[in-house]
């Protein structure tokens, strides 16, 4: 008998053919709203396998709802919508996509703070609200990207990725981990610096930490006070890791200069969010990974650990 997999959001059929001898596919029908919750548990009630998004939280209510789960296969590489320890209780493997995004993720965060730093959007919308009339020697002038100092929080894959393009722009780099990246200094000449001094010697601050309980706001009143008054900060990871209150702010009393933000504390947010009414902040509807190719990559590498579960075999990406 073929395995019931679960996907909680249409995607492509055609990416579904090559696993069809393989699996029955039940899916949500509709690409660009989550599965509602009473769905889920009951869809996930005969399913041996579910492909599911960030949207989706897979915590002990979802888990008990199972019968027969074997994997829950999440596709981003962030899982902190799952409760893994729930999930290992439950003989559950989870699965996520690291790698396959970490050169689309690093080109948005480079393009993030490039936009923000040069008043890229603020810059457009000048030009449709028809205000351009002269030329002028201060006219939306911005900050310099090349040869600054960034500060990135969460040297991980896509941090080193980000680091290789700051190299190329002349960037001097700092770096905070819990761990030292020995081969990170060596090759990008990176500097470890403890969490205080990367903020204070920034003038990009990047976070591309995962959203933990111990970098839950981390990024709070007290680390903005710490950043130059002209650094830009960029948010690529995790809304949660950022208190936005403290962020809004910052960003009024000119304590920082700018922030580019790719993700929120809740998402989606409304037009009414406060941060979108301030002209230096540049704010993104979550789309780090979102090239075309790479989603594909994500999906593909999704079926790969599904497969392997189902045939007793190696799982590629898990997490737990
Ligand atoms: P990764 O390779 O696991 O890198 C994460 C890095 O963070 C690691 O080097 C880790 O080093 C460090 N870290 C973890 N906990 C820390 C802590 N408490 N304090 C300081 N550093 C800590 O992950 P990745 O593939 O680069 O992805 C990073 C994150 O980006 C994901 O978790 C996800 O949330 C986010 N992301 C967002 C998008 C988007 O669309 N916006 C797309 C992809 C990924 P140590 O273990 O040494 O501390």
């Amino acid at each position: 008998m073929k395995s019931v997999i679960y996907i909680t959001r249409k995607i492509p059929d055609a990416l579904l053919r090559p696993y069809q001898d393989s699996f029955t596919f039940r899916m949500w029908d509709k690409e660009n709203v989550p599965v509602p919750r009473d769905v889920l548990l009951r869809e996930v009630a005969a399913a041996d396998g579910v492909l599911c998004l960030i949207t989706e939280s897979i915590d002990r209510e979802f888990l008990a709802a199972a019968q027969h789960l074997k994997i829950v296969a999440n596709m981003a590489v962030g899982y902190d919508n799952i409760d893994v320890d729930a999930a290992r209780e439950h003989g559950v493997v989870v699965t996520n996509t690291p790698d396959v995004l970490t050169e689309t993720t690093a080109d948005l965060t480079f393009a993030l703070m490039m936009a923000t730093a040069r008043r890229i959007v603020e810059a457009a919308d000048y030009i449709r609200e028809g205000k351009w009339d002269y030329w002028a020697p201060y006219l939306l002038a911005g900050s310099d990207i090349h040869d600054k100092t960034i500060g990135i929080v969460g040297m991980g894959r896509i941090g080193e990725a980000v680091a290789r393009r700051a190299k190329g722009f002349g960037m001097s780099i700092l770096y905070h981990n819990r761990s030292r990246k020995n081969h990170a200094e060596q090759e990008l000449g990176a500097f470890y610096s403890d969490f205080p001094e990367l903020l204070q010697e920034a003038d990009f601050v990047v976070s591309l930490v995962p959203l933990t309980e111990q970098t839950s706001e981390i990024f709070n009143q007290d680390a903005f006070k710490q950043m130059k008054s002209s650094a830009v900060f960029v948010n690529v990871s995790r809304g949660g890791t950022v208190d936005e209150q403290a962020l809004y702010e910052a960003l009024t009393s000119r304590e920082i200069r700018a922030a580019g933000l790719d993700v929120f504390t809740n998402e989606p947010i409304s037009p009414e969010h406060p941060l979108l009414g301030l002209d230096n902040v540049v704010c993104l509807p979550h789309i780090g990974s979102a090239s075309a190719a790479t989603r594909t990559s994500m999906i593909e590498l999704c079926f790969d650990n599904l497969q392997a579960v189902m045939n007793g075999e190696r799982v590629i990406t898990p997490v737990n």
